[in-house]
């Protein structure tokens, strides 16, 4: 079964929002040193690399990442090219509007592919983001994922969030900062568990896109959610 990872490595080198906690790995016990075992811990944001934001990161009736379903997180999802007209100049804070969206959706989980933020590890502020537009188009065909290849669904210096206030309002769930570059358009089974972690904001996943399940009946079993 041929699968596309779609999240970056974690390092100490993954770009994280500006002014936010970059991933830090200490070891407290190391081989090399003498020790029997390797054992480690981690300092982190929870929107490190590819992740799940919580409704509870952006609104004060939000809830935490434990508590949301995780049927959003798994299943048919089709991944989507975003070819914007304009300069890379002109695409600064510049939104997905429902126009931009030139194929039929779907499935209920949609992965946005704009080649905006093509280096996990180097930060940069002009990638592409949702219109709150987008976001209730999507909502009104049943879409129950939204994913995108930048790290948030609004422009960097956004306060109002507008975009991820229409997640809110539609309870939407979403995944960003996935690496898409690789994937072409089409259907695949999606696969991005975050952890439940009690209360928090957001958390990391492990995500992968899995091409051709129809010729894998094993995977009956995600194949109708
Ligand atoms: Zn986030």
């Amino acid at each position: 079964m041929k699968y596309f990872e779609i999240s970056p490595l974690i390092s100490e080198r993954l770009a994280v929002f500006p002014g936010d906690q970059k991933f830090r790995r200490d070891l407290s016990l190391d081989f090399k040193t003498g020790a029997h075992l390797q054992l480690s811990s981690i300092q982190t944001t929870l929107h490190l690399g590819a992740h799940a934001d919580s409704s509870g990161h952006y609104h004060m009736d939000g809830e935490g990442i434990d508590k949301r379903s995780l049927h959003p997180f798994f299943g048919k999802a089709q991944v989507i090219d975003i070819e914007l007209a304009g300069s890379s100049q002109n695409l600064k804070e510049r939104r997905i509007y429902p126009q931009d969206l030139k194929v039929e959706i779907r499935a209920p989980r949609v992965l946005l592919k704009t080649n905006s933020f093509p280096d996990p590890n180097f930060w940069q502020s002009d990638f592409i983001s949702l219109s709150p537009e987008v976001v209730d188009f999507m909502a009104a065909r049943g879409v129950s994922l939204i994913g995108i290849d930048t790290p948030s669904v609004d422009p960097e210096t956004s306060k109002a969030l507008e975009s991820h206030q229409a997640l809110f309002k539609n309870n939407i769930s979403v995944l960003e900062g996935l690496v898409l570059n690789a994937v072409p358009a089409g259907i695949y089974q999606l696969v991005a568990l975050p952890l439940a972690i009690a209360d928090a904001d957001a958390s990391p996943v492990r995500a992968i896109l899995i091409e051709s399940p129809e010729r894998f009946p094993q995977s009956d079993l995600i194949k109708n959610i």
